[in-house]
């Protein structure tokens, strides 16, 4: 006898709900999916025990009728899609037909459903994938389906579970990004007793900001507003008439002072799903290139809708990946359009000083999930697992009563109180009224650089100034450091470079690595203002310099090129070297700390930063400038 057999249905469906459903997140995306694809406005969440005794999700959406909730459960059953074609352009969350199949192999579910044109509902039960029972029954219009018992029947599944905390952290990390991705729509995740979100409808994606992550964030915050670009397709055999493609960017992008250590706090949605891309993830890090340190990341949450057919969603099983049609196109427009954005409102630092950001562990989903985690491992590494049934710890903030963010980025403001008994996170109406247009106050920018008036130098490091909206402090050496990285750029591209030539060439010794990265990098070097050539082996002599950079400096300028050739940037584009050295030379020939400066000399370095393109971060993304605002000034001295 031959040894292939064919599996049992039963055991193909655990076998593709391990693809589906990796832990109890899983099971509620894929059930908060659905309740979205049914048009639902209100979706309730309730989970006990991190949502592997029970997830319930209730929602009013269309219901399905008797018919359609016996097939919902088998495979490949599916009202979104009807023939291969419209796996081309898929507009709704779900399209494959398998959530609700593998869900039920692997816990006991019971699904009650009605749609409005029935007077009476249908409820289902299975366990372990069998169908238990189909009855009549009299229910209100819309679905509620419960999950019991998740992976009660795959005990190698329940092993690898993590603690309850983390399960729960990461349902509430997903429903909250869902429910921004909803503004309109109300959402509610309850946890035993205990509301850990609740939000009702709002007009746009701001309100839902300041709803679920509070006031502080958003003044951290740039509202990217909605940018669109349109893509001119060419006449091909198949489509004969020129196609159009728009695609539009909505939602929100961190001042560079915000610098996170992982890409956590970045949520990306494409048509309405939350997904993690690696292109997207890196028109970011391009669009933040040289304003942030280049191991860090912004907070962003960004909504790229473009036509279905631009973008195939069946990629992967857990639907969190896509694949682009035109990737470079994409890539090119989120880049510049958050680039521009930055550039034209130029977000300013506020003193106190930006935290320093937390390296923290990379979780799927936000640091919501690792705020929640790390308090649990902090404080309640000792308590039983949680098979002993305790109640979760309080989770409240400090003060209660002030409107205080329901996420911070800076301040620690959660506080666990390990006696009482509810776990809690304020409501969002204690957050008050909506405050307005505050974040975006004008005066927050930095344009207001350009009527600053200079006092004087702390250290003969920074420069104080004056301005109408508050005290600055400037750094001189990051603030000349940009001007000079611009202006480098500037000339390099018009092919017009200041050089100095040197009176006696300099002859450097290179390792027989360096020599190659020599010859890679060359021209550039040329024409960034070096006048350099090969000298025998393993030796370079050096003729010219960048004009800034004084004479004393040109050798450990050109070795630190060399390195960067040789390192981080062997595999970077010639752009991103170009930059690399007109970052370098910035550096090297740019007023260094500990410089006395005269009223002349620090009026000229002011007036030179406000016409740069980025004031805000040295080429090596570190703050140029903060201000004590007026309004804290005011405060500080209880006024207001
Ligand atoms: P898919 O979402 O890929 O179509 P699922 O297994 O998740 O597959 O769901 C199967 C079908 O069950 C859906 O196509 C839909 O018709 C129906 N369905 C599931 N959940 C709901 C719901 N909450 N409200 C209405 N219909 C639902
Ligand atoms: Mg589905």
């Amino acid at each position: 006898m031959g040894r292939i057999r064919i599996l049992s249905d039963n055991v193909a469906n655990k076998i593709a709900a391990g693809e589906v459903v990796e832990r109890p997140a899983s099971v509620v995306k894929e059930l908060l999916e659905n309740s979205l694809d049914a048009g639902a406005t209100d979706i309730r969440i309730e989970v006990e025990n991190g949502g592997r005794r029970l997830i319930r999700i209730t929602d009013n959406g269309c219901g399905m009728l008797r018919d359609d909730a016996m097939l919902a459960f088998e495979r490949h059953a599916t009202s979104k899609l009807s023939d291969v074609n419209d796996l081309l352009s898929i507009a709704t969350l779900g399209f494959r037909g398998e959530a609700l199949p593998s869900i039920a192999s692997v816990s006991r579910l019971l699904l009650e459903t009605r749609t409005a044109q029935e007077t009476t509902g249908t409820t289902v039960e299975l366990a372990g994938g069998k169908l238990l029972r189909c009855d009549e029954s009299a229910l209100a219009a819309g679905t509620v389906i419960t999950v019991r018992d998740l992976f009660y029947n795959v005990p190698a599944r329940r092993k690898f579970l993590r603690s309850e905390q983390t399960e729960l952290a990461h349902i509430a990390s997903l429903v909250t990004h869902y429910s921004l991705a909803h503004p309109a729509k109300s959402f509610q995740l309850v946890n035993g007793v205990n509301e850990l979100l609740g939000v009702t409808p709002v007009e746009d994606l701001r309100d839902r900001v300041y709803q679920v992550f509070g006031a502080s964030v958003l003044e951290e915050l740039v509202n990217i507003g909605y940018r669109e670009k349109e893509m001119r397709l060419g006449v091909s055999a198949e489509d004969p008439e020129p196609v159009e493609r728009v695609f539009a960017l909505r939602g929100f992008v961190s001042r560079p002072q915000v610098q996170k250590m992982n890409r956590n706090s970045v949520f990306l949605f494409v048509n309405g799903r939350l997904i993690r891309d690696r292109l997207l993830m890196h028109a970011l890090s391009a669009a933040y290139h040289n304003l942030i340190p280049p191991a860090c990341y912004p907070f962003a949450l960004l909504f790229l809708d473009c036509d279905c057919e631009e973008v195939d969603v069946n990629v992967h099983p857990s639907k969190t990946e896509v694949r682009f049609r035109h990737g470079s196109f994409v890539h090119d427009f989120l880049r510049d359009s958050i680039r521009e954005l930055l550039m034209a409102s130029r977000p300013v630092s506020n003193l106190p000083l930006p935290a320093i950001a937390q390296p923290a562990a990379d979780l799927p989903y936000s640091e919501f999930t690792q705020r929640i985690e790390n308090h649990h491992a902090n404080e309640y590494a000792v308590v039983p697992g949680p098979e002993s049934g305790q109640d979760l710890p309080v989770l409240t903030l400090a003060p209660p009563a002030a409107p205080v963010p329901r996420f911070d980025f800076g301040t620690e403001s959660i506080r666990l109180d390990g006696n009482a008994a509810p776990m809690r996170l304020p409501v969002p109406d204690s957050h008050g009224a909506f405050p307005g247009e505050s974040f975006s106050d004008p005066s927050q920018t930095m344009h207001s650089l350009m009527d600053l008036r200079p006092l004087g130098q702390i250290h003969d490091s920074f420069i104080i100034a004056a301005g109408r909206d508050g005290l600055w402090i400037i750094d001189q050496h990051v603030a000349h450091e940009r001007i000079l990285f611009e202006k480098v750029l500037k000339q390099r591209a018009s092919g017009r470079v200041e050089m100095q030539q040197l009176l006696m060439p300099i002859v450097l010794q290179v390792t027989a690595s360096q020599q190659l990265q020599y010859a890679r990098i060359a021209d550039e070097l040329n024409a960034i203002g070096f006048d350099t050539e090969p000298f025998g082996t393993r030796t370079i002599a050096v003729k010219g310099a960048p004009a800034s950079v004084g004479a004393g400096e040109i050798e450990k300028l050109i070795s630190e090129i060399l390195e960067i050739a040789e390192g981080e940037m062997r595999s970077l584009s010639m752009d991103d070297l170009r930059r690399g050295m007109a970052a370098s030379i910035a550096c090297r020939a740019a007023i260094k700390i500990n410089t006395r400066l005269d009223q002349t000399k620090m009026n000229w370095l002011l007036t030179a930063l406000s016409a740069t393109d980025y004031p805000m971060a040295c080429p090596h993304g570190r703050p140029i400038a903060l201000r004590y605002a007026m309004k804290d000034i005011l405060k500080g001295f209880h006024r207001i």
